[in-house]
């Protein structure tokens, strides 16, 4: 695994600081560098606590959703955040747990919801209730949201999931709030309803990196729609040169079976030739029965499906994105280097990246050739764990250029990455510590003469 993500809508601010805990010193133990990505409930409607564990509805069964937090029963059940009955419509179907139950508001009394429900099924504290195509009007920071944002605040986070996010505005207003608390995560858009889809433009410019969120995506919308808009969202992200989550249900019969369908594995496989960055667990892991099966599952179909990557065409989406808006100089360069790697069948490429920017831009061009990021800054060697191909590794600083190319050499070697003899390509932006200024090419031939100055 690169990422581990903690659900903030599930489980208690203990439970969650113990997880990083665990996750941090595993990481160390092993030493490698694992995000953790914590995503905030955001304006999402749930069913709040009842009276049992859970509740059994008949179909044609009249059913009240109340805002008022009371216990609910088989009659009526309370909805949080505060806002459902002025987000709907007489007439308006309503989805629980995805699709468990259905129900269809027959009248809107203040802030009491009237149901029949259509398709009877259980429903459970906690699940998720959608109206699908209804735009959500209630505030992105729910008193849920931040709360969150607080536990986020006071733990050490790298990746903030934003769930429900409507466009560019939602993800601004959370980075400045966390900015203003000296935190500087990265912002993972999680694209899951019609009204995200709608705004991708906006998204894209304001997040650091997308999670097409397919779980929620399949309820909103049409389920036969997620297939398209899944590989719509890859390409743009592909474009844009920002790393791209596909999530949830990938290997959904693994919660009880120890091996995946073949459905599911063909699933995994054509996400990775999509061109996504990142690959995706949620119940498989939480509460499934083989969570370490399920990853190593992943694995297996990921390295199998990446032998078969279409390597130009991936490049070629960035290339093309960004040449229309006139090559910058640290693109050339990243591309340059996934180029010259190739062509020089060099064993790796070493990008010297202290913010993660230099490591990041050169993953975007899909080099074929191995990429290694070496960062002194462990926080940015977690946060390129999301991206594509880079493999993070933490290195003392480097203080002049020379120091960097041995460094480089040494590692290639003593990694058996590379050789005596062969090439590897080296990637830097001077001045050494500004981010956005990737410059600098090298092509070195192993090993790297010491005594240079
Ligand atoms: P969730 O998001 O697991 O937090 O709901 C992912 C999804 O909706 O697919
Ligand atoms: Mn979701």
């Amino acid at each position: 695994m690169s990422v581990g993500r903690l659900n903030l809508s599930h489980g208690s601010p203990d439970d969650h600081h113990s997880y990083v805990k665990f996750l941090r010193q595993a990481a160390e133990e092993m030493g490698v560098a694992v995000g953790i990505l914590a995503d905030l409930p955001g304006p999402k409607y749930r069913v709040g606590e009842m009276e049992m564990p859970e509740i059994s509805l008949v179909t044609g069964q009249h059913f009240i959703f109340q805002q008022e937090p009371r216990r609910g029963n088989s009659e009526r059940a309370s909805v949080w955040p505060f806002g459902l009955h002025s987000d709907i419509k007489k007439g308006s179907p309503i989805l629980i747990d995805e699709g468990s139950v259905e129900l269809r508001v027959e009248e809107i009394d203040g802030e009491e919801i009237h149901c029949r429900v259509t398709m009877g099924g259980l429903m459970k504290p906690n699940k998720a209730v959608t109206a699908p195509g209804n735009t959500t009007t209630v505030d992105y920071f729910t008193p849920e949201t931040e709360e969150a944002l607080s536990f986020v605040i006071g733990s050490d986070i790298d990746f903030v999931g934003l769930s429900y996010v409507r466009d560019g505005g939602d993800i601004e207003r959370v980075r400045k709030f966390l900015a203003e608390a000296g935190k500087t995560p990265q912002l993972v858009a999680k694209i899951e309803i019609q009204q995200a889809v709608d705004n991708l433009t906006s998204i894209f410019a304001e997040s650091d990196a997308v999670m097409v969120a397919r779980g929620d995506l399949g309820v909103e919308l049409p389920f036969e729609h997620v297939p398209s808009v899944q590989k719509r969202i890859i390409r743009m992200a592909n474009e844009i040169g920002k790393p791209v989550i596909t999530a949830t249900q990938m290997m959904e019969s693994m919660i009880e079976q120890s091996s995946p369908t073949r459905a599911e594995v063909t699933d995994v496989y054509n996400a990775v030739r999509d061109g996504t960055d990142a690959i995706m667990l949620s119940a498989e892991t939480s509460i499934g029965k083989f969570p370490f099966k399920a990853v190593q599952a992943m694995t297996r179909i990921a390295k199998r499906a990446e032998r078969f990557l279409e390597y130009p065409k991936l490049a070629d989406r960035r290339r093309a994105a960004a040449f229309k808006g006139g090559l910058a100089v640290d693109d050339a360069i990243a591309d340059g280097a996934a180029v010259a790697a190739a062509s020089l069948n060099a064993k790796a490429i070493v990008a010297f990246t202290e913010s993660g920017s230099t490591a990041g831009r050169v993953a975007a061009y899909r080099p074929i050739t191995p990429l290694l990021a070496l960062t002194p800054d462990i926080g940015a060697g977690a946060k390129l764990a999301l991206r594509w191909g880079v493999i993070p590794v933490v290195v003392k600083k480097h203080l002049n250029i020379q120091d960097m190319f041995t460094a480089g050499s040494d590692l290639a070697l003593e990694t058996k990455i590379a050789k005596e003899g062969d090439v590897i390509v080296a990637v830097v932006g001077l001045p050494i510590g500004v981010p956005g200024t990737t410059n600098l090419l090298r092509v070195i031939k192993l090993p790297e003469p010491t005594g240079f100055k």
